[in-house]
């Protein structure tokens, strides 16, 4: 097995069967796949590491995702939705604090024309012209994807969730499509964004194999930027009684994903850090260079609830950033106040 990863450190990709019998190693093998990443990322970004301001901008949603909170079908979710001028004091508040990527991101709320979205871009922009804006709205049109990127939007964000069309259907409903998925995504990139794509891992049905199906989507793909985390129940979703996925396999994945792409972007996500107390340490000390910090208005944050007790205090909030660069420091990682634009 250790052989297969220092495969995959010399050729950046293995087979999908070679995948799918590394996922299922244990112990030792994923100890070194591990100390590999760690180092990789180290020659990539030093000890640098990224923040981004996640403003979470509504909690609406046409959608119904079995996994997500936020789903249309939930009655118990209160909903809300930030204006222009809500968005814009999250970045007054951000900017002082170091913060140089604003991200976007919220449910599929059919509230917010392209003119509006393409404004909040925009005037975002014009005020903090060195920052990078990047969005995480979901499905969209080509020509909308479009118009945000002419806007001023620099990067996007859209997990492919699974590359399994079968395991794809077992997570949403019929109205959504990995084929669309994988259409948004491409557009993405052809039209000069940013991307990021990624995955949730221990999410119901999942098998050793689909995760390989996504090293290998993720590998075609070739991102920007990867986010993955661990599935974690909601309790007014059908999803409510699944188990979890776990911080071992997580950040076993999260090394696998370093190896592959030495100089992506790869947040230790806040599903990482709400599982565990050090998910968040962990995922640093495996490859991840980038955490995002949540900017919401303090008194929505709760009502972004797509998983049960999301963390959002302490590290994970903006104001927390002093505690966030001292656990960093602990492990000899030092959070830097740049845009963190990827450099292939
Ligand atoms: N509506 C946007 C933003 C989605 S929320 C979009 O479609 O891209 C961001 C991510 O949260 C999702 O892509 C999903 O992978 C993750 N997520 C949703 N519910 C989750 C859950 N129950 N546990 C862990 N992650 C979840």
């Amino acid at each position: 097995m250790k052989e297969l990863i220092n495969k995959l450190i010399c050729e950046r990709t293995l087979t999908e069967e070679e995948f799918a019998a590394l996922i299922d190693a244990r112990g030792q093998v994923r100890a070194y796949a591990i100390e590999q990443a760690r180092q990789t990322a180290q020659s990539s970004f030093g000890n640098k590491i990224y923040i981004r301001g996640l403003i979470e901008m509504t909690n609406y949603c046409k959608n119904d995702c079995y996994y997500c909170g936020i789903r249309r079908s939930n009655r118990n979710c209160a909903r809300y939705r930030l204006t222009q001028e809500d968005i814009l004091a999250c970045c007054d508040a951000g900017y002082p604090l170091g913060f140089r990527t604003f991200v976007l991101q919220g449910g599929e709320d059919g509230a917010y024309s392209d003119a509006d979205l393409c404004a909040i871009v925009s005037a975002i922009k014009a005020r903090y012209p060195d920052c990078a804006v990047t969005l995480s709205l979901g499905e969209r049109s080509r020509e909308s994807y479009q118009r945000l990127y002419d806007a001023g939007a620099d990067r996007y964000l859209l997990r492919h969730e699974t590359a399994d069309e079968a395991h794809y259907a077992r997570l949403h409903p019929a109205s959504l499509s990995l084929a669309n998925r994988k259409r948004c995504l491409y557009n993405l990139k052809e039209i000069g964004y940013q991307v990021g794509s990624g995955f949730m891992v221990g999410s119901p049905y999942q098998t050793s194999q689909n995760l390989a199906a996504d090293l290998c989507f993720i590998r075609a793909l070739s991102p920007q930027m990867v986010g993955i985390g661990p599935f974690i129940p909601h309790h007014d979703t059908p999803f409510a009684a699944m188990p979890g996925g776990s911080l071992e396999l997580t950040v076993f994945l999260l090394a696998l994903l370093r190896l592959m792409l030495p100089h992506a972007l790869i947040p230790a996500t806040t599903a990482l850090a709400t599982i565990s107390p050090d998910g968040r340490k962990q995922g640093i000390l495996a490859g991840a260079n980038v955490i995002m910090p949540n900017l919401s208005p303090a008194d929505t944050r709760k009502d972004y609830s797509l998983y049960d007790n999301k963390a959002c205090m302490g590290e994970e909030a903006a104001e927390g950033l002093a505690a966030l660069k001292a656990q960093m420091r602990e492990i000899g990682y030092e959070i830097v106040c740049a845009r963190g634009d990827y450099e292939g």
